[in-house]
């Protein structure tokens, strides 16, 4: 049997299904499927994506069966619509129409009216009763024939301005000035049918040829040039965009043509199940009486609300198709309910009424926005329309975002140009006035004034600036720069890398190109895009507390495996990341005590700690800071109660804490006892020429035990004494930057030692806690199996470790990163989501080495890319424990988490599939 290429819709049965999409097309596939539930759909038929494909494989030829395959199929659609194409006393119209698997709005082209003629026209005409209506469907087909099929699918590229289309538009022009009407619909049945005459003309001496005026050449034509449109220019470079293969192909959808523009009792309209913007269950639309299709969305003239309950302030005076035409729109309204129960999700559809009589054109499912998609989610989880599983996988972990942060207004934002971009490091818009100073910041902030940071690069010393700033702009850096970590830690709107901002801090301005900005002017950011606009643009609150969105994230709970904790550093961010349902910390950065509120005074000892020369000086300053320490530890512990902590010893090089400002150096100078330029040259003893991969996290342990002593001694007497206090603290104790295992060995009899100092302090016989190391340096990857004889849990420092796997520095990839995305060097930034190809693989090796030597290995991730969701996807593929990541990550990541499950579940399903078809066909 020779193989099947068209697929007929209409009256009670299709030969296709909506499983089919990768044949029928979502359009083709949809309209079978409405076919086969008994909804009323004008007949028609599809042509395969597999003819769109052949065709080009074929150099532009047909499989030779198509044609035998179309008549065919056209029987039945007169058949079903009684009436036949190019008849000429009951002539049939067809709408010929593109349809790929996804739906590429407005990619290809569409040709309606297709088999209308000087003859078949005076036919319809006849049957109507309406000439104007029929002259006027002709002119569209001559119109948009011409353009899309003579010239556009024959490969003719006219000068700007000379395209058919626009001379014959120019025509139509013309007739209205000489008939002294504004608008098309004031010409008349003549005018209109003088015009076609007018457009022939036109027709032949642009293109040369004479508009075709046999029906079947029209519709051949029509499909051809439908096919063309899949490589059309506009088609392709969406594709490349949205990452859809070329050799899908499109379907083409030929169908009868029904009039929504016959007369005030025909209509056209637009329509979804749900409202797409709020996902409030209620049919929700507009529709136009004597129009057709395309005049609802192209905006031509203001639409009315479907319903009565759709009706907003701006459109309660007009007519909804409800009160107006009640029994059609009882029908519409039944046949949406159905479709959605039929489909399980919201479902955008389009119908038209011909003479009072509906008939659906098209169903797909619908799309939303972010809190849209929440609340339908979670609203057909309970009317028990969908499954857990299915609910999580109809939210996107960006959607998510949307929800956790106020954002620029979409609808101003659309119409509003950008003044530059950079790295979306910080989620959320803002607005504020800009400053050039962390001090301006604070100063302004308290003066009750919005205020945005503008800094070349931001270091910890901006911290009280960057905290009263409403958002942080940056011209250098990437997305795991100290302003992209900080802000992100902090859920504050932030873009880094802005490299076409020209600073001058002197006179207190910047520019992009010929714009300046001066200090006190208004910025807008969208930190989620990475977009910068002049002026305060509004912003919308989203719904950061709404009970959906707790339903929600109890749905993902249910499906995910991994944990996913938080990255916190304050008891603040601690219980804030409980809110957002953290279980437990995976970094606690020591260092951040340091910076930000009330850390003066831990800081000042800090620095008294770093500029000591003998072991002496040092101890008695670490003695001072102790108290500090132990006292955020506690209150970390408290907030996190039940759950672990992993506390990291101080990473940075000291260098980071060296102050900067005179006044400060005189001050810890005399602290010290010391003169300034003695304090001068202990710090610049300190100065490193590489210091990310110089005298930092363990190594600083080794030279320095005291500072691990220190620190080790205020966790576990913090522990002890919420232990005293009835509570359940549970720390872990984290070697940072680790490449042999000889270094943890050196800081475990630390740790050993201070461990039984604490029980015997305390009396008690244990204190539960874990010992572990970060995974962040391709070495430790290597040499995991010895790492594990010592290290009770690892946790992957990816931010360093994609650092060290690239060799590119993660504050100075701002310089180069987007030419490398730009030139396609790159397929992304691999400081946003883990590079699987290369510090994956390290990964996985790390993985696999730890847990040989120690099967119960607990693994985690703590580097920025445990919050983002591709990244968390590949940590539950390669079997982590848990992910950790920023507490407004922390939703974001239970989902993406979720999703995992799902997702892994599904490709199992189809390995097992594929892999028991290859047996079958072995046997
Ligand atoms: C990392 O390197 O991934 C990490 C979490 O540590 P930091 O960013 O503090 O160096
Ligand atoms: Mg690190």
């Amino acid at each position: 049997m020779s193989r099947k290429y068209v697929y007929f819709f209409g009256g009670k049965k299709a030969d296709g299904k909506a499983e089919m999409k990768s044949l029928l097309g979502g359009k083709g596939a949809n309209l079978a499927e409405m076919v086969n539930i008994g909804l009323p759909v004008p007949a028609g038929f599809t042509i395969t994506t597999e003819v769109c494909t052949a065709y080009y494989k074929n150099k532009k030829k047909y499989p030779k069966e198509l044609t035998k395959q179309v008549k065919d199929a056209l029987a039945k659609v007169e058949k079903q619509m009684g009436a036949k194409f190019g008849d000429l006393k009951n002539p049939l119209l067809l709408s010929v129409r593109s349809g790929a698997r996804a739906s590429m709005p407005g990619m290809m082209e569409t040709i309606l009216n297709v088999g209308l003629n000087n003859k078949t026209r005076e036919a319809l005409i006849e049957k109507t009763g309406n000439p104007r209506f029929v002259y006027d469907s002709h002119r569209r087909l001559i119109q948009m024939y011409s353009d899309v099929v003579m010239e556009k699918a024959a490969g003719i590229e006219p000068e700007e301005g000379k395209g058919v289309r626009q001379q014959l538009e120019k025509a139509l022009h013309d007739m209205k000035l000489s008939r002294r009407v504004h608008a098309d619909t004031e010409l008349t049945a003549d005018d209109l049918k003088e015009l076609i005459e007018i457009y022939k003309s036109i027709v032949m001496k642009v293109l040369g040829k004479p508009f075709p005026e046999d029906p079947m050449e029209q519709l051949w034509g029509a499909v051809s040039a439908v096919f063309q449109s899949w490589m059309g220019k506009r088609a392709i470079s969406y594709r490349r965009i949205e990452g859809l293969p070329d050799d899908w192909g499109t379907a083409v959808n030929v169908q009868s043509m029904v009039f929504g523009n016959m007369g005030d009792n025909s209509a056209t309209g637009v329509a979804f199940t749900r409202n797409p913007a709020t996902g409030e269950n209620y049919f929700y639309g507009e529709w136009l009486t004597n129009a057709q299709g395309e005049d609802v969305v192209a905006g031509i003239r203001t639409p009315n609300p479907i319903n009565e309950v759709g009706k907003s302030e701006h459109t309660e005076h007009l007519p909804s198709l409800e009160t107006g035409m009640p029994a059609t729109y009882k029908a519409l309204n039944s046949i949406q309910k159905r479709l959605e129960k039929h489909y399980h999700d919201m479902l955008d559809i389009e119908f038209t009424i011909q003479d009072g009589k509906l008939y659906m054109l098209q169903c797909r499912v619908g799309k939303r926005n972010g809190p849209a998609a929440l609340k339908m989610a979670v609203d057909m989880f309970k009317e028990k329309l969908i499954t857990a599983e299915e609910a999580v996988m109809r939210v996107q972990p960006s959607q998510l975002d949307e929800l956790l942060h106020p954002i620029v207004d979409p609808s101003v934002e659309i119409k509003t140009k950008g003044l530059t971009k950079g790295l979306p490091a910080g989620p959320g818009g803002a607005t504020g006035q800009v400053v050039f100073s962390a001090s301006d910041a604070v100063a302004w902030a308290k003066t009750g004034k919005k205020v945005i940071l503008v800094r070349e690069e931001t270091n910890p010393e901006d911290i009280e600036g960057m905290r009263a700033a409403q958002a942080i702009l940056t011209a250098r850096g990437g997305m795991t720069s100290h302003a992209a970590l900080v802000a992100r830690g902090w859920g504050k709107c932030c873009i880094v890398g802005a490299g076409n901002i020209k600073l001058n801090y002197g006179n207190r301005y910047f520019s992009v190109g010929d714009v300046t900005v001066k200090e006190g002017d208004w910025l807008t950011l969208n930190g989620t895009k990475g977009i910068v606009y002049q002026g305060e643009l509004p912003m919308i609150k989203a719904a950061e507390e709404n009970p959906d969105f707790v339903a929600f994230m109890k749905i993902c709970d249910k499906v995910k495996k991994l944990k996913v904790r938080t990255n916190a550093d304050t008891p603040e961010d601690a219980s804030r990341a409980r809110a957002f349902g953290a279980e437990g910390i995976g970094l606690f950065r020591t260092e951040h005590m340091f910076y930000g509120k009330n850390s003066e005074e831990p800081l000042f000892k800090l620095r008294k700690m770093i500029h000591s020369k003998t072991e002496k000086e040092r101890i008695a300053a670490l003695n001072e800071l102790f108290p500090f320490v132990k006292k955020d530890v506690k209150g970390t512990l408290s907030a996190m109660d039940g759950y672990p902590v992993t506390f990291r010893t101080l990473d940075p090089p000291l260098h980071e804490f060296v102050p900067t400002r005179h006044d400060e150096r005189e001050k810890l100078a005399a602290s010290l006892g010391i003169s300034t330029n003695e304090l001068n040259e202990r710090a610049e003893a300190l100065h490193e020429n590489n210091p990310m991969m110089g005298h930092r996290g363990v190594r600083l342990g080794i030279t320095y035990p005291e500072i691990t002593e220190m620190q080790v001694r205020a966790i576990f007497e913090a522990t002890a004494e919420l232990m005293k206090e009835g509570k359940k603290p549970f720390p872990e104790i984290m070697i940072p930057v680790t490449c042999h295992v000889n270094e943890i060995k050196h800081q475990y009899e630390i740790i050993k030692k201070v461990y039984a100092e604490v029980c015997e302090k305390f009396g008690l016989k244990k204190i539960p806690h874990l010992t572990g190391t970060m995974i962040e340096i391709p070495r430790a990857c290597l040499t995991a199996d010895q790492i594990a004889e010592v290290a009770q849990f690892f946790s992957f420092g990816t931010n360093d470790l994609t650092q060290m796997g690239f060799g590119f520095s993660r504050d100075d990839i701002g310089g180069f990163l987007p030419e490398y995305l730009d030139k396609k060097i790159l397929p992304g930034d691999p400081f946003q989501s883990i590079d699987q190809d290369a510090i994956g693989k390290l990964m996985e090796i790390a993985v696999n080495g730890g847990r040989a030597t120690r099967p119960d290995l607990k693994i985690g991730i703590c580097g920025e890319h445990g919050g983002d969701p591709q990244s968390v996807e590949f940590c539950h593929k390669i079997g982590l424990n848990y992910v950790s990541c920023s507490p407004f990550r922390v939703p974001i990541a239970r989902l993406a988490a979720a999703r995992a499950v799902i997702n892994d579940k599904k490709a199992k399903k189809s390995g097992s599939k594929s892999a028991s078809k290859k047996k079958s066909k072995k046997k």
